[in-house]
């Protein structure tokens, strides 16, 4: 991707995407679409990014996810500075942001997603009832609740995540990461069924759930490197 491919222009919103960039934004775009379709969100709650060298795409503040075109394509650098577009990037890149310095990550999942929220009102920490719990790296953490948008929520919610590749936010919703959007979605979906099996199982009048212990989802962890198509 060399200098060559840009437009010429520069500064704020006014350089042309790489091809690059335009095949990640469309997988972007798709992937918000799913977190509505799949019921994770409503309206243009929840938020998508994925990183392509030093620029995070993301999804626009407020604007449905079913009217992206490829020329909606909004991106800043790692300082939050826009160098795609013109659309107003999404009130949580505090949140985004502070993945992409911190960790390794090529995308993130942000959702209100309504059994993980739930969750996040009701314990600090959600109970080991699964050993999908070291598909995201142990015990998932609730970060604790500031408000949308701030660099607080953001700090919180790195200290939630640390070791580990997704968290609560409380009284609010899902944070998840990965190495291509798939994956960063995938977590968000499996941390969203977890948390609604956990709470099925503690609504049973007068019983509660035998939880895993931090050995057994730790053996999981070793086990699931090795798990699927590996041949
Ligand atoms: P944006 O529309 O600004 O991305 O905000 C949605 C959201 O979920 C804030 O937490
Ligand atoms: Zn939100």
């Amino acid at each position: 991707m060399g200098e060559q491919q840009r437009d010429g222009h520069s500064g704020r919103g006014e350089r042309g995407a790489l091809p690059e960039e335009a095949r990640a934004w469309e997988e972007l775009v798709a992937t918000a679409r799913r977190t509505v379709a799949d019921g994770l969100v409503v309206g243009t709650s929840g938020n998508v990014s994925a990183r392509v060298g030093d620029t995070v795409l993301v999804t626009p503040s407020g604007v449905p996810y079913d009217r992206l075109a490829p020329d909606d394509i909004t991106g800043v650098d790692l300082d939050g500075r826009q160098v795609l577009g013109t659309l107003v990037p999404t009130s949580e890149l505090p949140m985004h942001l502070a993945v992409y310095r911190s960790t390794g990550a090529r995308a993130v999942v942000h959702t209100h997603a309504v059994h993980a929220t739930a969750v996040s009102t009701l314990v600090p920490e959600l109970p080991t009832i699964h050993y999908m719990t070291a598909a995201l790296g142990g015990p998932v953490r609730v970060a604790p609740y500031a408000t949308y948008g701030t660099h607080e929520l953001a700090e919180n919610m790195l200290r939630a995540l640390a070791d580990r590749t997704a968290c609560l936010l409380q009284n609010h919703g899902t944070v998840a990461h990965g190495t291509s959007l798939s994956q960063a979605y995938d977590r968000t979906a499996q941390l969203e069924w977890m948390c609604r099996l956990w709470l099925t199982a503690s609504s049973v009048p007068g019983m509660s759930p035998h939880l895993l212990s931090l050995a057994q989802v730790e053996e999981v962890g070793e086990k699931l490197r090795g798990y699927g198509q590996q041949r």
